[in-house]
């Protein structure tokens, strides 16, 4: 979608370069954009007013490289202040024997525990993306880098979940040096637990990437992986989880030394410290308020998905109360396609994206049968059940109705308008504001 023109609504960003004043325009845009849209990528989130302050501040300047107390650096004794009180909020958070924050994307978090746990060459056995798994863990990228041979978890397309039994034969078979667990389609939990004993019997290391749920996690409201038996926690920290984007890598305390190492000098030099701020504070806000707001967001999901099965959607599975997660996926193959579906969706200011499933790789289709939306962000801004029923609505007005894109977009942005402020934090006021001056 081209995105409309905004007259710049911020009289005092004026810039006296007309370069300048391109990206800051298509900056302003693209607030004003998101204040009047609903955001509904499963992957995103929005952050406090008081996280995007301290982004803003001088510690972007800055490196820390090293661990605290332990600088290569001068001038780093605040940061020290910083990261310290991140790695024990997110210890405490996390319920984590050992953290380290230092990873600057969920990818970069992958990497670190692949150069920890594995040598080229290892067996890894993880989810193919068409089952939701995540390019991190395929051959062609992170997982690649290492030299790692990777085979697909059998999967049960009707449970849209890892098929255990199949799951344990093949780490029998296979002896891999890590079980991998967790997917950027991710509706259930997946079966840790179940793995454990094998991976003991082969000698595997159990990862599970929880880049989409650490903000459930943190709740206390999906599984809770490092208790089932994972080695090694692997997250983005923006996508559940409500803080800056970047990483965090949790671990039982045996690989410590392994993931430090791995971390740093291995995979990060720089790393970010105004994020690491930023997470620090989410955290705190995470421990505060994040039982409720991971409540909140997989009651909305699972209300969502109701709407919508309700209204005529097809919804994948009903039969397992549709999702256990901030995700509902939903099947839109016999009313246009994921493709057609999403771009009228954001024509009408609802943003989501296409979504593969299974199937689709099986047929050789390139069009995703499925759309993906996550409630998370909206729960941020304060939506309950019965403003899904109203997302939802919208949604069917756009996707099965087939009304003008546009004339939606008005209630669209009516919707929208009463719901401005972050939530689940301390200073929820001005989501949409502009900070500096
Ligand atoms: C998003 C995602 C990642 C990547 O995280 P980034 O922070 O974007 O690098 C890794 N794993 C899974 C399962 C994801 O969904």
């Amino acid at each position: 979608m081209k995105p409309d023109v905004v007259k710049n609504p911020v009289a005092s960003l004026k810039a006296k370069n007309a370069d300048v004043q391109c990206v800051i325009d298509a900056v302003a845009g693209n607030q004003e954009f998101f204040k009047n849209a609903l955001p509904m990528i499963a992957s995103e989130n929005i952050t406090s007013p008081l996280v995007r302050q301290v982004l803003a501040s001088d510690l972007g300047h800055r490196y820390a490289e090293g661990k605290v107390g332990h600088r290569f650096y001068q001038g780093c004794g605040f940061i020290d202040v910083i990261e310290a009180k991140a790695i024990e909020l997110a210890k405490e958070v996390f319920r984590a024997p050992h953290v380290n924050v230092q990873p600057i994307s969920g990818v970069n978090s992958n990497i670190a525990a692949f150069f920890a746990l594995s040598r080229p060459g290892d067996v890894m056995l993880a989810l193919a993306v068409p089952s939701g798994g995540h390019i991190s863990h395929a051959r062609y990228s992170a997982a690649g880098i290492r030299g790692l041979k990777i085979y697909a978890h059998p999967y049960d397309n009707s449970k849209m979940n890892i098929d255990t039994d199949k799951m344990l034969k093949e780490i029998k078979r296979l002896k891999p040096k890590i079980v991998m667990f967790g997917a950027s389609l991710f509706l259930f939990p997946h079966p840790v637990r179940e793995a454990r004993e094998a991976c003991d019997e082969v000698g595997a290391s159990i990862v599970y990437d929880a880049a989409h749920v650490a903000g459930l996690i943190a709740g206390g409201r999906f599984q809770d992986p490092l208790r089932e038996g994972a080695d090694v926690v692997t997250a983005s920290t923006h996508k559940t989880f409500p803080g800056p984007q970047g990483g965090i890598i949790m671990c039982q305390e045996k690989w410590a030394e392994e993931i430090d190492e791995a971390v740093f000098p291995g995979t990060v030099s720089n790393f970010h410290p105004h994020h690491k701020a930023g997470l620090a504070i989410a955290l705190a806000e995470m421990k505060h308020f994040g039982r409720a707001y991971a409540d909140q967001t997989i009651r909305n999901a699972q209300a969502l998905a109701s709407y919508l099965d309700e209204m005529g959607f097809s919804v994948l599975c009903k039969d397992q109360g549709y999702t256990m997660s901030h995700q509902v996926a939903v099947d839109v193959s016999r009313i246009g396609g994921g493709s057609l579906v999403a771009a009228n969706l954001e024509k009408a200011y609802i943003i989501a994206n296409k979504n593969l499933f299974p199937w689709d790789a099986e047929a050789g289709k390139d069009d995703p049968s499925g759309i993906r939306l996550g409630t998370q962000e909206l729960t941020r801004l304060g939506m309950k059940e019965r403003e899904m029923k109203e997302v939802a609505r919208l949604i069917k007005r756009v996707a099965i109705d087939r009304e003008e894109p546009e004339k939606v977009k008005k209630d669209v942005i009516h919707l929208k308008s009463q719901y401005q402020t972050v939530q689940y934090c301390f200073d929820g006021d001005g989501a949409y504001e502009f900070i500096l001056r």
